[in-house]
């Protein structure tokens, strides 16, 4: 069945047309175009802009859900509910464990894959993004440091045995701990990408992993050295190094609005939002947990551990792209740093934009309250599964 969506404005990811059009036939996009729709549209949006559905390279857990533990309904939990934050597709992201746990985790996940690719409407998982256990004990973070290793290629190939076939996405590791190098270029023989993150590497270390074969630096200036102007650090290579795209978590609080311009400003095409949600996003303050230890939320910061260590964060992409927007991020720019950006680097260039033939996800964001920018509607495989109800045509809020 056809839908034809009319907007002010249409960031295709790669274009932008103001005003346009897109027409969606079943799960794909049929067609896109600037100017009046080519016959009268089944939605006109009266505001904000209609995009290609966002895409978040790291989601550790959301709605009460840690997804390195959670069984079926916990997965349809966070895949159901997330296309209400705009986001279509997402990187479940498990935290440093002894290296038979996390294989155990990618084995689960392979199971219940065809699962949660079944359910209606929700959110796509990628696959997913091992952050440790070969991480840095100087910038370990809220990670258990009883669990890091260096990267031997034993546990290296237990961990590309248990994530074959796609369901390994990405691995972020430290590489200046012993045999990380060539830990790198073993998992890039594999077929699974590789970020410098939670690493205390200097610029040369750093750049000597984009040699190996890193193409990604999980969020940017947290966790990582920073830039110094005689040790540029982890910072320094991924700021300037054409090679590496960075993630970046823009909730307010991990990184501040003059950092976030310097990021955008300095690297262009190559920052992507990312949330690095934990199961308290989208919940009441309290007591969640996170690679099995606990954390707590309380109004007003990040959730943190007991002794105070930020461990990860709640903020939405929707609100990320209008925050970048503030500073001063050039709204198409920080869009596409939501949607095409993440989708190239994760190898999936088939999301992340609006063309004919690509997959129907999109999000139409719009103000909304205090917010800037906010998922007011948003489309999985060409089914609604938010906001208002565009068959009806009335305003009645279904979310999804
Ligand atoms: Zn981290």
């Amino acid at each position: 069945m056809s839908l034809l969506l009319a907007a002010p404005r249409v960031l295709t990811g790669e274009g932008d047309v103001a005003p346009g059009w897109v027409e969606l036939d079943g799960d794909r996009v049929a067609g896109v175009g600037a100017g009046d729709p080519p016959r009268s549209p089944d939605m006109r949006l009266p505001d904000g802009l209609l995009a290609p559905g966002l895409v978040d390279a790291q989601v550790n857990g959301a709605f009460g859900v840690d997804l390195a533990e959670a069984d079926d309904d916990g997965w349809a939990r966070v895949c159901t509910n997330l296309p209400a934050t705009g986001v279509t597709s997402f990187v479940p992201t498990f935290v440093t464990a002894p290296v038979e746990e996390l294989a155990e985790g990618l084995r689960r996940y392979a199971f219940r894959r065809p699962g949660i690719g079944a359910l209606p409407g929700a959110a796509h998982p990628l696959g997913v993004h091992l952050e440790g256990p070969f991480l840095s004990p100087q910038q370990v973070g809220a990670h258990d440091r009883r669990h890091l290793r260096d990267p031997d290629p034993g546990l290296v190939d237990v961990l590309l045995r248990a994530g074959g076939d796609g369901v390994l996405l990405y691995v972020t590791l430290a590489p200046e701990r012993p045999g990380a190098l060539a830990a790198i270029r073993r998992l890039r023989a594999g077929g699974v990408r590789v970020a410098v993150g939670h690493s205390d590497a200097t610029h040369g270390v750093a750049t000597a992993a984009a040699d190996a074969g890193a193409t990604l630096v999980t969020h940017l200036y947290n966790a990582q050295r920073g830039l110094h102007h005689r040790e540029p650090g982890v910072v320094g290579a991924a700021l300037t190094d054409p090679r590496l795209t960075a993630g970046l978590i823009v909730d307010g609080a991990h990184v501040l609005p003059a950092a976030v311009a310097v990021a955008f400003a300095a690297a262009p095409g190559r920052v992507m939002l990312v949330t690095d949600a934990v199961a308290a996003f989208g919940m009441a303050p309290g007591r969640y947990v996170l690679g099995g230890e606990e954390i707590v939320l309380v109004d007003g910061r990040p959730p943190h551990r007991a002794d105070g260590t930020i461990a990860g964060a709640i903020g939405r992409l929707d609100d990320a792209i209008g925050r970048a927007a503030a500073v001063g991020v050039d709204l198409r720019t920080a869009v596409e740093a939501a949607t095409r950006v993440p989708a190239a680097a994760l190898g999936r260039p088939d999301l992340g934009r609006l063309a004919p033939g690509l997959p129907a996800d999109l999000v139409w964001l719009a103000p909304e309250g205090s917010h800037p920018l906010r998922a007011r509607a948003t489309w999985v495989a060409g089914r609604q599964v938010h906001g208002p109800d565009v068959a009806a045509g009335t305003p009645d809020e279904t979310a999804g």
